[in-house]
């Protein structure tokens, strides 16, 4: 991840049109707000949603890709039903949604929360124990003594900054699904919240909980327009104040090399012997080693090549590349490109070689409009917490959804160390999280509809 700090878009915040009479209401005031209560509940939901074994499967070809997804689902939409959420649903491909309906007469536009239900792949979610630490005075925090799984802030240096926050992690043997059941914490207390609070003025807000997120499926099966959202979250970030608007762009390429190895290597020499392994193996030696993943960060964009596979006479080379502005994502489908076509001159006995180059996903900051970006940041202000531009380098179910029509950063959700053993999840940055989604709530409420798009 990269981060750099931007804090130009913030007077465009405050300069935003209010419908005409809105005033901001102090919502903690209003509602009395209990941090104390707040974190309680944040706690005994994360706790809860972690025992469920949700980690997603990419051979499974179906969505959701596991079972235990799906139990979860609808675990979730009953305590929606319970919290008071409207129009509960869990379609055919596990995607939970929910709206709670406006209390004010703002005609404001109608903002999503999302997070995801799955966990990752690297390790397992089966019989996830989770453990919390009240409380934190620095150090070591003990996951499992027997296999001296300990994190501390030399391993998780943003633990130097948790002094006296509530930890929790896993028991070892698992990852503990702080991402991005932290997420779903964050939301569901939001939705009981606005239900024990109808004092505070909020226009209508959505809820979905998605599935398969981490093999990238869950959303392509999205309906937004019956969603009905104007703008949405993910609220599925790490550190305290991340607000991520940017992501890869991303492109795959195959190259295809074909010669001829269908002759007996010992009457290779005047043949029509033509090694196409070689010539694979040649493009990939040929592509710049200071534009490899291991040699490049922050803004740096990359090339990788995945896998080489030789059948017979033909070898295929799949790729990635990677890159956040479109002149170096040229840049480096250049390289690709001037790599293989160095191959292509060499003195080979080629029969056919082919390039093909093709968009996976794009920086979905080009789809965001200011708006959704300076209010999150406000809201975080207002809630004294500084917000920190990032950008992802990956992809997110928000670039996906915001070049299908629904604009999606990502909020910060106090998940750490994700898809290992040493994850955690950090409580009060998660109350953190969801002060900024209640401020967001009540600054989104005072945005005309007609004002909204730019
Ligand atoms: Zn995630």
């Amino acid at each position: 991840m990269n981060k750099l700090t931007k804090t130009a878009a913030l007077a465009a915040a405050v300069l935003l049109p209010l419908a005409a009479g809105a005033q901001e209401t102090d919502w903690k005031a209003v509602t009395r707000y209990d941090k104390a209560e707040a974190k309680k509940q944040l706690t005994e939901r994360f706790s809860k949603y972690v025992t469920y074994d949700t980690q997603s499967n990419d051979k499974a070809n179906k969505v959701p890709s596991t079972s235990g997804q799906t139990k979860l689902a609808k675990a979730l939409a009953k305590e929606l039903k319970k919290n008071g959420a409207e129009n509960v649903k869990v379609d055919k491909n596990g995607i939970v949604t929910a709206e709670i309906p406006s209390n004010s007469d703002s005609q404001a536009p109608t903002v999503a929360f999302i997070a995801h239900m799955d966990t990752a792949l690297e390790a397992s979610g089966k019989d996830v124990i989770p453990q919390v630490h009240k409380n934190y005075q620095g150090g070591d925090i003990v996951i499992n003594a027997e296999r001296k799984l300990v994190i501390n802030p030399a391993n998780s240096p943003q633990l130097s900054r948790a002094r006296g926050h509530d930890i929790i992690t896993a028991s070892g043997g698992t990852l503990l699904g702080a991402d991005d059941k932290t997420g779903l914490a964050i939301i569901m207390t939001m939705v009981q919240y606005l239900n024990d609070h109808p004092e505070m003025p909020h226009g209508t807000v959505k809820v979905a909980f998605t599935p398969d997120e981490e093999i990238g499926t869950g959303v392509e099966k999205f309906d937004v327009a019956s969603f009905g959202a104007d703008y949405a979250y993910t609220l599925d970030g790490m550190d305290l104040g991340e607000l991520t608007n940017e992501t890869f762009n991303a492109k795959a390429f195959t190259a295809v090399f074909e010669g001829m190895r269908a002759v007996h290597p010992g009457e290779a020499m005047n043949s029509a012997f033509s090694d196409n392994l070689l010539m694979a193996s040649d493009f990939h030696t040929l592509l710049p080693r200071h534009r490899r993943p291991e040699t490049t960060a922050d803004r740096r964009g990359f090339i990788l090549v995945d896998s080489i596979t030789t059948e017979g006479d033909r070898s295929v080379v799949k790729g990635i590349i990677r890159a956040f502005s479109d002149e170096e994502m040229q840049e480096l489908s250049g390289e690709v490109t001037r790599a293989f076509n160095t191959v292509k001159g060499m003195n080979y006995k080629g029969k056919n070689f082919a390039l093909t180059i093709s968009d996976q996903y794009k920086n979905m900051k080009a789809a965001l409009p200011e708006q959704v970006l300076s209010l999150a940041q406000l809201a975080m202000q207002s809630e004294d917490i500084t917000p920190v531009l990032t950008a992802a380098r990956g992809g997110t179910d928000g670039s996906s959804l915001s070049f299908m029509g629904l604009p999606t950063p990502d909020i910060f959700a106090g998940q750490y160390n994700i898809h290992s053993e040493l994850e955690y999840a950090d409580v009060d940055v998660m109350e953190s999280s969801l002060r900024t989604v209640l401020r967001l709530i009540s600054l989104w409420n005072l945005q005309k509809p007609e004002q909204t798009l730019q």
